[in-house]
């Protein structure tokens, strides 16, 4: 079926009140819409204050929309028909636009016609009328409501063609990618953390995700469930980074010296040095985790307390007072829930305790630290042995090989 759409128009969000920022956002908006638009030659992106117009030049409408959904700082989108700014082909466009809309047994609408090109010989008042008119002819569900239409057709005069629009789909909103900086995400295999980095991309950071695992005690699988996870944030970022930490020989260091119940603080206390590590080489500056207050024993405030000592860097918890039930929606919103909930186990549901502590003691956390041998040298080697596989959208997994190398792209965009 042809298509009504020729463009789709971009809305920026907040960030456009931000004076002096604002030229670096929006650079970075054109720099991550190109980047996702490759695969679609065609399309032409042409920019305007606050908004920029996707050309598309006879590519697909829906996939395209749904890729430029997932652009942080755009706000909305709406599809857009173009036609030549004479009267009687805005008036048929209006008509064959407002055809194709699902009309209920009574739709009230209004138009809203914009004269940008002065030049044009109806007003904006008259043109609201005579494009009005024949939409009342043509389709008996219409009435006219000016105060609060279901339908509010916009209609942009412009010199060469002029533009029609009239739905409005919700996109990522929030700053766009990068601009507030970097940070590590503790990325886990579970609900909390994807949604966790989803939030801190949202708000204008570069994600770069750290998972731990503790291969032979943890699967192939749940290495791969993982990537899957990073594979669905990067459709919110381009690409992503991730960096795999082996973490079976700090994790069994842990057991055995008769601290059972503090064995999971010593583990985030070593993965916090080793993403603080990681932060220094990427210059990242905060950490992200999935913690949510009183979740879990690991997860109440004096054990956040004791855990987060471990590192210099800034703690991220955006998921800090959200419940589980709000965090399962944004899950399913984002795409990671399906994936998250697969049953694969995490290092840390190993060896875990029967009463792990949630009120740990620092000083004597530290000092247990301090005779364990060579944990600092553990804890260089894991750094040292991180493999970093950058990962996109559309890389598929083998599970005999792992990844398999022509999906994962080398060069960096943003
Ligand atoms: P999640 O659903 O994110 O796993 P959770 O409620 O299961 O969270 P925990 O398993 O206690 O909570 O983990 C708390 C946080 O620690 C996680 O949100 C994540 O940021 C980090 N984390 C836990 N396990 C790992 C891991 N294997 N690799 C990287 N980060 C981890
Ligand atoms: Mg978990």
């Amino acid at each position: 079926m042809n298509s009504p759409y020729d463009m789709l128009l971009l809305r920026f969000g907040e960030f456009t009140l931000k004076g002096k920022n604002r030229n670096r956002f929006e650079k970075s908006i054109l720099t991550h819409v190109r980047a996702l638009l490759k695969p679609y030659p065609n399309a032409k992106i042409l920019k305007e204050y606050g908004r920029l117009y996707i050309d598309l030049n006879g590519e697909p409408v829906t996939p395209i929309l749904d890729v430029l959904k997932k652009v942080f700082g755009v706000v909305s989108i709406s599809p857009v028909k173009v036609c030549r700014s004479e009267l009687e082909d805005i008036t048929a466009a209006a008509v064959d636009f407002i055809g194709r809309s699902e009309l209920g047994e009574q739709t009230t609408f209004k138009v809203n016609a914009r004269r940008v090109w002065k030049a044009f010989p109806h007003s904006s008042q008259e043109m609201n009328h005579l494009i009005g008119s024949p939409l009342l002819r043509n389709f008996s569900q219409l009435k006219v409501d000016v105060k609060n239409p279901e339908i509010e057709l916009r209609v942009e005069i412009r010199e060469n063609r002029t533009y029609l629009f009239h739905e409005s789909i919700e996109a990522a909103g929030g700053f766009p990618l990068g601009t507030n900086g970097k940070a590590m995400l503790l990325l886990s295999g579970g609900i909390d953390s994807p949604v966790a980095g989803f939030s801190a991309m949202r708000r204008g950071l570069e994600v770069q995700c750290v998972h731990f695992y503790s291969y032979p005690f943890t699967s192939q699988q749940a290495k791969e469930k993982v990537i899957e996870l990073a594979g669905i944030l990067s459709g919110y970022a381009g690409q992503i980074k991730l960096h795999l930490v082996p973490f079976t020989d700090i994790q069994t260091s842990f057991t055995g010296i008769g601290q059972d119940n503090l064995i999971i603080t010593f583990m985030r206390r070593a993965m916090l040095r080793i993403t603080s590590r990681l932060a220094e080489q990427e210059g990242a500056q905060a950490i992200v985790t999935g913690d949510s207050l009183g979740q879990v024993a690991s997860q109440t405030l004096p054990s956040m307390n004791v855990i987060g000592r471990a590192t210099e860097l800034p703690l991220l918890r955006p998921l800090i007072t959200t419940d589980k039930q709000n965090i399962i929606e944004m899950a399913k919103k984002i795409g990671t829930y399906e994936t998250s909930i697969l049953p694969f186990e995490d290092c840390c549901t190993l060896f875990v305790p029967k009463s792990p502590t949630t009120n740990p003691n620092l000083r004597i956390v530290q000092k247990v630290e301090a005779t364990l041998p060579g944990l600092q040298a553990k804890i260089d080697l894991a750094v040292e042995q991180t493999e970093t596989v950058i990962i996109t959208p559309d890389m598929q997994l083998d599970s005999e090989q792992g990844m398999k190398k022509e999906s994962v792209v080398k060069e960096e965009w943003f």
